[in-house]
């Protein structure tokens, strides 16, 4: 319709006039002139905009809406033709509306300054519209990367406030969920111990039982990809539960699985299961690896916690928990049981003879001993219940809800068991004894650790005394001997 880059209009010039502008505009401009409805119509669709021109004549004879409809679109340039002396004229142009008024009779000096101001006056546009969107643009830029700082502060800030594994993985979930859309996170991490490598694996608590093979499965062969080492065995952790998590299966296309590592080498992967996984942009992966890189830092330093403190408080020969492990959990065994109101019983073991053990058969044999006594104390009894190794052939055992009587059975089990085991040295077989002294708290009574400690030492010595192998209860001084 128009050969010139931006169309030029004639909102519904009179003939005579059309032709005067038109025999003055340049070639690159052709002049459609066309009735006012077209032109309005023809304004609205042209987003590009253009020129149009409007005689002061044909201006008066439109009502409000009529304008607005012309003169209301940004791109649009109007131009008012005074084609007739008329002091309404300057009042238009006092509205705004018109980039200039050019008076008849017209001349091409006139139509060439009204288009160069117009030209001007477009280029400026085209300038501050860009100059505008790309300040919106930085400041959208500016407001991503606020939240992103945001989002590494809260993963980096939490991560740091705990030293429980798990509980940092829960969180991750948590503060992860910002970010993407996190159904729910697993974690596997291994860790090379005596030769072998073990894998700790990471499980929501609410994930339904038969997603969990499914689950402990995909872990342990993401670790197998990872680790350099086979994985010998594995442990299950629990982490806080998620809503809705409503037992998904490891699906490929839903998990994004992250190394975690602190060095060269990773020690463990987060699995996010996300309906995102497989829609991740760079800029969220980007920020996705650096949450990583903060939550391996606070993981590493857990797990180094835990094998730490784990270190200190066992003795190195049997693997139960030392004296001063067992100091600790004497207190707060003894202030739970004076809260909940229910009993407590103490077991304090001796080896009988045990220096013979190792005058006849070497300290190695009796070394031996010892830690078999260590594997059958945590063999024989319930997970409630706490042995330790007091000091060289002495072991205790905290037993927690449990009656003195009931202390005393399980005591017979436990002096039963070691006096038939057999051990083996070049050829050579023996047996050792151990002797056994219990003492109680009855609910609501008030013992201080050390009280209860010396009564149960009380019984062991009545026991020795009484002749060994047997076990004798502080309260009743009931015993038993071996038949
Ligand atoms: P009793 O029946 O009166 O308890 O006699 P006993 O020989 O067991 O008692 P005593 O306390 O005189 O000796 C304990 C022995 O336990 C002395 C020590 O050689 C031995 N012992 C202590 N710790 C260890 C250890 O870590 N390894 C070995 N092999 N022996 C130990
Ligand atoms: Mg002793
Ligand atoms: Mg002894």
């Amino acid at each position: 319709m128009n050969t010139s880059k931006r169309p030029t209009l004639g909102v519904a010039l009179a003939p005579k006039l059309a032709a005067e502008l038109a025999s003055h505009l340049p070639d690159s401009h052709r002049l459609d002139n066309l009735p006012v409805g077209e032109a309005m119509a023809f304004m609205a669709a042209a987003a590009q905009g253009g020129l149009a021109f409007v005689a002061v004549s044909t201006w008066k004879t439109l009502d409000t809406e009529s304008r607005e409809k012309i003169a209301g679109h940004e791109s649009w340039q109007l131009l008012l033709i005074a084609d007739q002396a008329d002091p309404q004229a300057l009042e238009f142009m006092a509205t705004g509306s018109f980039l200039t008024l050019m008076t008849c009779p017209l001349d091409g000096a006139k139509i060439a300054r009204a288009l160069h101001q117009a030209e001007e006056v477009s280029s400026m546009y085209q300038d501050i519209f860009m100059m505008a969107r790309e300040i919106s643009l930085e400041r959208e830029l500016l407001a991503r990367k606020n939240e992103q700082l945001a989002f590494l502060n809260q993963v980096l800030t939490r991560a740091s406030q705990t030293l429980d594994p798990a509980v940092i993985l829960s969180n991750s979930a948590e503060d992860l969920d910002l970010l993407l859309d996190v159904r729910s996170v697993f974690g596997v991490f291994w860790n090379a111990a005596e030769g072998q490598t073990e894998a700790e694996l990471f499980l929501p608590e609410n994930l339904p039982q038969a997603r969990q093979e499914d689950w402990v499965n995909h872990l342990l062969s993401v670790a197998g990809r990872l680790c350099r080492d086979a994985i010998r065995g594995y442990q299950v952790s629990f982490l806080t539960p998620r809503e809705g998590i409503e037992g998904d299966a490891p699906e490929l296309d839903q998990l994004v699985t992250i190394p975690l590592s602190v060095g060269p080498e990773p020690f463990g992967t987060l699995v996010i299961c996300s309906r995102e996984a497989s829609a991740l942009g760079q800029d969220r992966l980007r920020i996705l690896t650096s949450a990583a890189n903060h939550l391996a830092l606070a993981m590493r330093n857990s797990l180094e916690f835990r094998k730490t403190k784990a270190r200190a408080d066992h003795d190195g020969l049997t693997r139960i928990s030392n004296r001063h492990h067992f100091d600790m959990r004497l207190r707060e065994e003894l202030k739970r049981h004076q809260r909940h109101q229910d009993e407590l019983s103490l077991m304090m073991i001796d080896l009988d003879y045990f220096k013979s053990v190792n005058d006849t058969y070497g300290h190695q044999a009796g070394d031996m001993v010892l830690k078999e006594v260590g594997r059958i104390l945590q063999k024989t009894l319930r997970e409630s219940d706490f042995p330790a190794r007091y000091g060289g052939e002495e072991f205790v055992v905290i037993l927690p809800q449990t009656r003195e009587d009931q202390a005393w059975t399980l005591a017979e089990r436990l002096r039963a068991v070691i006096g038939q085991t057999v051990f083996r040295v070049q050829r050579k077989r023996f047996r050792v004894t151990a002797s056994i002294g219990i003492a109680g708290v009855q609910p609501g009574a008030l013992a201080k650790p050390e009280s209860l400690i010396f009564k149960a030492d009380q019984a062991l010595y009545l026991a020795k005394a009484s002749g060994r192998n047997m076990v004798c209860c502080s309260a009743i001084e009931e015993t038993s001997v071996a038949h």
